[in-house]
């Protein structure tokens, strides 16, 4: 109804409505036309194409493979010969048994806490987008932001099965071997992060208002 053009400060509407794009890489404004950044040289899109659908299936993914994670044993500690399994909850378990509270609750926080968490998230992205179901576009994208930087952060319990299986290594004596769930846990950590990587924060901005 008010098209007066000198009034508004502010251009209505996203960016994108108004022929900008943002570059994922360097995060220069670009405009729509362009189909390499300005900044930095990297592909520009408006929205990453199938982001729900590929962020979905990745989590789907990084779901079933946290079973094996979690059934199968992280790790096999070889004491005088004797072989023990443990898995993640185990080796917690383990850890608190021999009063090693900081690794066990590393492990705890690294490896239950935050994938559980992180995935939760991203369904709840995913769930927003496409149902669009009271999205609050800040929260979410406060949400998005907390979920892409500690995710990396489980990779920690690789690196302390990593750290043992290197660190011990005294023949029968006493020895670690790293079990199945280290590469389940390992590709659960990769895919979520791929999986948020390729999440668009952009679609909850879109159909504002
Ligand atoms: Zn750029």
């Amino acid at each position: 109804m008010n098209d007066s053009k000198g009034s508004n400060m502010y251009p209505k509407g996203t960016a994108a409505a108004n022929g900008l794009v943002n570059c994922l890489v360097c995060y220069q404004l670009n405009i729509k036309q362009n189909s390499h950044c300005q900044g930095c040289g990297a592909r520009i899109e408006v929205r990453i194409p199938n982001s729900v659908q590929i962020t979905l299936s990745l989590l789907i993914t990084s779901m079933l493979l946290y079973i094996p994670a979690n059934i199968f044993p992280i790790m096999t500690t070889v004491v005088l010969g004797e072989e023990t399994q443990s898995t993640i909850i185990g080796g917690v378990i383990l850890f608190l048994d021999s009063e090693s509270y900081l690794i066990a609750s590393v492990i705890f926080i690294a490896s239950i806490i935050i994938p559980l968490a992180k995935m939760t998230a991203l369904a709840w992205l995913c769930y927003s987008v496409m149902f669009r179901h009271g999205i609050q576009q800040q929260e979410l994208t406060i949400l998005y932001r907390v979920t892409e930087f500690i995710g990396k952060w489980s990779m920690i319990d690789v690196f302390v099965v990593a750290i043992l299986v290197a660190l011990i290594q005294l023949g029968d004596l006493m020895s670690i071997k790293v079990g199945l769930a280290a590469t389940a846990f390992a590709l659960v950590v990769i895919l979520t992060m791929i999986s948020a990587q390729r999440f668009d924060t952009r679609l909850l901005w879109d159909k504002l208002g």
